[in-house]
């Protein structure tokens, strides 16, 4: 099993992981054509995707997959909660074939089996989700306003870790977005700010863990160093080990 990230960020979010014949895309919100550059960038093809599976229906996770799926007929995973927000903010979702997510219920695309899980986020549904091949398990952790005892247990014991790291406090609080906007993403509906991050990742299970990477940094009001910094706390680890991904680029493939 393998995985990488095609861009993490504000502007726009989607990894792929991979197993067997098997790809997923996890969020997709990106346009078609930069969608298409960044797969490329990965060597993959559209058409090696078996599916599109979402987490919440913010554009910077969620604008491009309608239309991705309905130019290469994938199918699309999500929540009801998250098809009922796109709806209502007019989204288009014919010729998409659309299966329905059970927010405790895992299930299986190929080779891959898909377990979501609930997190604190203003989402109509939103969930995150922990990606295994059967026998190692990647979790994937952004867009969530604090911890909780579920998703601790939910990401417990897995070999890979994409975490939100997304604010600095004293960045956000010193910088130039307006008081409303630092209330949302302070909130317990939220983002999670570098310290919460790391404060998960030091009270989970870590026994299998060999891959931590910070994702969904913003570019306004963190630096990767301090995201890298935070997480290598928790871990009692060389900063240095401790990847990031960025908007642009993501990261490229690991294998786990
Ligand atoms: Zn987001
Ligand atoms: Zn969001």
């Amino acid at each position: 099993m393998r995985f990488s990230s095609l861009g993490s960020g504000s502007l726009g979010n989607a990894l792929v992981a991979e197993a067997g014949r098997t790809r997923v895309m996890l969020d997709c919100g990106f346009t078609i054509q930069e969608t298409e550059v960044r797969l490329a960038r990965a060597g993959l093809a559209p058409s090696d995707l078996s599916g599109i599976i979402v987490t919440h229906e913010h554009g910077d996770h969620a604008d491009g997959v309608f239309p991705f799926a309905r130019r290469h007929g994938t199918p699309v995973w999500m929540t009801y909660g998250t098809l009922a927000a796109l709806r209502d903010a007019g989204a288009s979702v014919e010729n998409c074939p659309i299966r329905l997510v059970d927010s405790a219920t895992a299930f299986s695309i190929g080779d891959l089996l898909v377990q979501p899980f609930t997190v604190p986020h203003d989402a109509r549904e939103p969930v995150q989700y922990v990606i295994s091949d059967g026998a190692r398990r990647l979790g994937v952790l952004t867009d969530a306003g604090c911890a909780t005892a579920h998703i601790e247990a939910s990401l417990s014991g897995c070999e890979a870790l994409v975490l939100e790291c997304n604010y600095d406090p004293a960045m956000l609080e010193g910088g130039p977005y307006p008081a409303s906007l630092k209330a949302r993403i302070t909130g317990r509906l939220g983002h999670l700010d570098n310290g919460t991050s790391g404060a998960i990742l030091a009270a989970l299970d870590r026994s299998r863990l060999r891959h931590v990477i910070a994702a969904h940094l913003s570019q306004t009001n963190n630096r990767p160093e301090l995201a890298r910094a935070a997480l290598a706390g928790a871990l009692a680890c060389d900063p240095d080990w401790v990847a990031v991904a960025t908007q642009e680029e993501g990261f490229s493939w690991r294998d786990l």
